[in-house]
């Protein structure tokens, strides 16, 4: 029997982020992942902004996550050797004089100023829409999630054990103090799935949320993401951007679909003034939930089995800092956070087999 400290279930952003965490620690660990083309982070365009939505609001935890998101990939790019993880500026074109005064006011609150980069009352940008002139964001950019999520895949397997297949619950063995896969015996088994069903956990409120983006072809040459309707941000390749993304909670079919192309495509046309080409088009289901917060936690029978799963649209920039929660939670019992507890969704939905 090989004894480890935990076994991790997904290597999306959730389990690289948890990885990371352990791996950092000195503790031993064996991944089980069978990785899918659209696994909601192989297609995210790896966007992270702390001023978001339609009322422009600073993002839950911002002060908090943001700079911790910072360290964590800046380091992660240490450890591995790879490049992924890109602080760049947003821009947000403005659409009316009084977004603009708005925003002018805005500049001096101190909840917002740690965030403001520039504030533009004119055109800035060639290639935007940008009549109005527009607010720059500091303290975003983005990550390049597949090169990430691949880099840490390559540390794994040189610094502990990767098997690339799928667990089936069937051959888990759960006891109240460890739990056993096969040869392997750990002291917990930690599942961060994603959208795909699982055994242990299959009574949480875990909502797809399928996601559409385009990637396009174009002269397009600032040093800036552009977000307002739609996202503009880096490919991989020079000269490609990613286009994204469309939020449909009604579509659970795989594959893309000629709607969520024109969707984009009409969005990009109101923000840039730009030619492009479309070279391909991605989809994928994100891992929502109804209050919008992670779901972190044990089983409500089984302690040695866990959960770190729910980053819905925010992925890039909740899983490093609640991935530290989630250790000092297993490691030193730091009590978590209420809402992101499992807790808070028992006595809605959980009723014991027994
Ligand atoms: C179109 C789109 C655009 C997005 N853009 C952004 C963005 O700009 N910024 C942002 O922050 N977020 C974005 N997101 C959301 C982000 O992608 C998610 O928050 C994040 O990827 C969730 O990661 P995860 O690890 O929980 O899940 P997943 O990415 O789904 O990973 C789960 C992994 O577990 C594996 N797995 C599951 N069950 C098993 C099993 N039984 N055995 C073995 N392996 C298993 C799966 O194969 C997969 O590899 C976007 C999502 C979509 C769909």
């Amino acid at each position: 029997m090989r004894i480890v400290d935990y076994i991790i279930v997904g290597q999306g952003l959730a389990g690289s982020a948890v990885a990371i965490q352990l791996l950092t620690r000195g503790k031993k660990i064996v991944v089980i992942d069978e990785s899918e083309n659209n696994s909601s982070s192989r297609v995210a365009a790896g966007l992270f902004n702390p001023v978001t939505g339609k009322k422009m609001v600073k993002t839950w935890m911002a002060d908090t996550v943001f700079p911790y998101l910072h360290n964590f990939y800046t380091n992660a790019e240490k450890i591995t050797g790879e490049k992924f993880f890109f602080p760049m500026p947003l821009y947000r074109p403005f659409v009316s004089v009084e977004e603009q005064n708005e925003w002018m006011g805005r500049s001096a609150d101190p909840l917002f100023a740690p965030y403001i980069e520039k504030i533009f009352s004119s055109p800035a940008f060639a290639q935007v829409k940008d009549s109005f002139g527009g607010l720059l964001l500091r303290q975003c950019g983005y990550l390049n999630t597949t090169r990430y999520v691949d880099a840490v895949r390559q540390w794994i397997l040189k610094e502990a054990t990767l098997l690339t297949e799928p667990l089936r619950d069937e051959e888990l063995i759960v006891k109240d103090d460890r739990v056993i896969y096969r040869d392997i015996e750990a002291s917990k088994i930690i599942f961060c799935n994603g959208t795909r069903i699982n055994a242990w956990f299959n009574w949480l409120p875990i909502r797809p949320l399928k996601g559409e983006t385009i990637l396009v072809r174009t002269a397009f040459e600032e040093n800036i993401i552009v977000n307002r309707g739609v996202y503009i941000v880096p490919g991989l390749q020079r000269g490609e951007w990613r286009i994204g993304a469309t939020y449909n909670f009604q579509d659970k079919a795989p594959g893309i679909t000629p709607e969520a192309r024109t969707e984009l495509e009409e969005k990009l046309n109101e923000l840039m003034n730009i030619q492009y080409q479309c070279i391909s088009q991605e989809w994928g289901f994100r891992p929502t939930t109804p209050d919008r917060r992670p779901l972190l936690g044990s089983h409500p029978e089984h302690p040695a089995v866990i959960i770190f799963n729910g980053f819905g649209t925010k992925g890039v920039s909740l899983t490093p800092y609640f991935s530290d929660v989630l250790i000092r939670w297993m490691e030193n019992d730091t009590p978590l956070n209420k809402l992101v507890d499992i807790e808070r969704y028992k006595s809605v939905y959980w009723t014991s087999p027994k």
